[in-house]
């Protein structure tokens, strides 16, 4: 076991340290230029009814919408609750009969817990994967098949195209992949996130980008004989959402920074400036831990390495968990992993937010502590 020692009181040299220590994979670094707006905006702490707050979700909307080239007919729907309250939201108002799930780690797996949980729907289909590894779904007898672009948990990354093309509605959890990895939406019905990762804001609300399928259905069942409480039916927030609002009120200094970080993708060249940041970022880092005798990449097939999410395997000579307090020490903070997997890991956010100089910099500094283990 861990047989290589490590001071706990090591201190990085300050001209080693990235210019900002934040690499969690969620909540995550918020630029300083976002957060400023919060302190000066007039609309903080004004009726969402009006025209200004109205504004602000109108830019979220559009400003999304652009970022992503939403199809004709495709609509950004938004509510309170994060992407966990989705997942009940879809399990009362999206699935009809029966969901086909691909399991690859812990917010997958709460996904089709939600709906085998449920009483009105038959028992899911899950196709469960050891956690690091990928996994396509094959063609069921399901209304709807669920799968994670960014599987935050193990930083596992899945292509994102339809299993079938029979009406069946695909349900893409994008939390950690939007603002950060391109997507085709018309490959979706619903695409849906929250702003704490790569849109670099708040947590709490929950976004989706809806296919007109995914409308009719949930308009659909919604005037059917199931009985959707109120906070999980899909139908206000469809209709709020066009009128440039949400069901109850949301929290306007999460608004106004994701606000603040679409503008700045979008004012930086888009979606291709955010892949680009994000790939130069995750690239440097599986080439350092391929090449490093006591690091190696978690996801062992290069094609399901995710380049927002690094997962970093340790040998067991080494205590990962150390590591990862002395970095803490330094400033360099949350590249602790996922704490139900029990690795001996580091998982570090490579989000559009994070300067790839700033992932430089982590390298250095990781190379640095590793050369004074013995
Ligand atoms: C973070 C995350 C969630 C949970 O998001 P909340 O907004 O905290 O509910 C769900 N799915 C994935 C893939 C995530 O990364």
């Amino acid at each position: 076991m861990a047989h290589l020692h490590l001071d706990p009181d090591l201190r990085l040299p300050v001209d080693l340290l990235p210019a900002d220590g934040r690499f969690g994979s969620g909540p995550a670094k918020i630029r300083q230029a976002a957060a400023a707006v919060v302190s000066t905006s007039p609309v903080l702490g004004t009726s969402h009814r009006q025209e200004p707050v109205r504004t602000l979700v109108g830019r979220v909307r559009e400003g999304l919408s652009a970022l992503y080239r939403a199809p004709e007919g495709y609509e950004l729907v938004l509510g309170n609750g994060g992407s966990t309250l989705f997942w009940d939201i879809a399990v009362s108002s999206l699935i009809e009969r029966r969901s086909a799930h691909a399991v690859l780690g812990e917010f997958s797996a709460k996904f089709a817990a939600a709906s085998a949980a449920a009483p009105f729907l038959d028992e899911p289909e899950v196709d469960r994967v050891e956690p690091g590894s990928g996994v396509a779904l094959a063609p069921t007898d399901a209304d709807v098949y669920a799968w994670p672009q960014n599987e935050t948990s193990t930083g596992v990354s899945l292509p994102v195209r339809r299993v079938v093309d029979d009406g069946s509605l695909m349900l893409i959890d994008a939390t950690s992949a939007a603002g950060g990895i391109d997507v085709d939406l018309s490959q979706t019905d619903a695409w849906y996130f929250a702003p704490q990762k790569n849109l670099g804001s708040d947590g709490g609300l929950w976004l989706a980008f809806l296919s007109p399928a995914a409308i009719d259905r949930a308009y659909r069942l919604a005037a059917g004989s199931r009985w959707i409480p109120g906070g999980l039916e899909l139908v206000g927030p469809i209709e709020q959402s066009r009128k440039n609002q949400t069901v109850n009120t949301p929290a306007i200094a999460t608004l106004l920074m994701l606000d603040a970080q679409v503008q700045w993708l979008l004012d930086n060249g888009g979606i291709e400036f955010a892949a680009d940041r994000t790939r130069r970022g995750s690239d440097a880092l599986y080439a350092w831990a391929s090449a490093h005798p006591l690091a190696t990449p978690f996801v062992a097939d290069p094609q399901y390495r995710s380049p927002v999410v690094v997962t970093i395997d340790f040998s067991e000579e080494l205590d990962a968990a150390a590591l990862a307090a002395v970095l803490r020490a330094n400033g360099i903070v949350d590249v602790e992993p996922y704490r139900k997997l029990g690795r001996n890991q580091l998982r570090i956010g490579t989000y559009a937010a994070v300067d790839p100089e700033d992932v430089q910099a982590l390298i250095r500094c990781l190379d640095w502590i590793l050369e004074r283990v013995g």
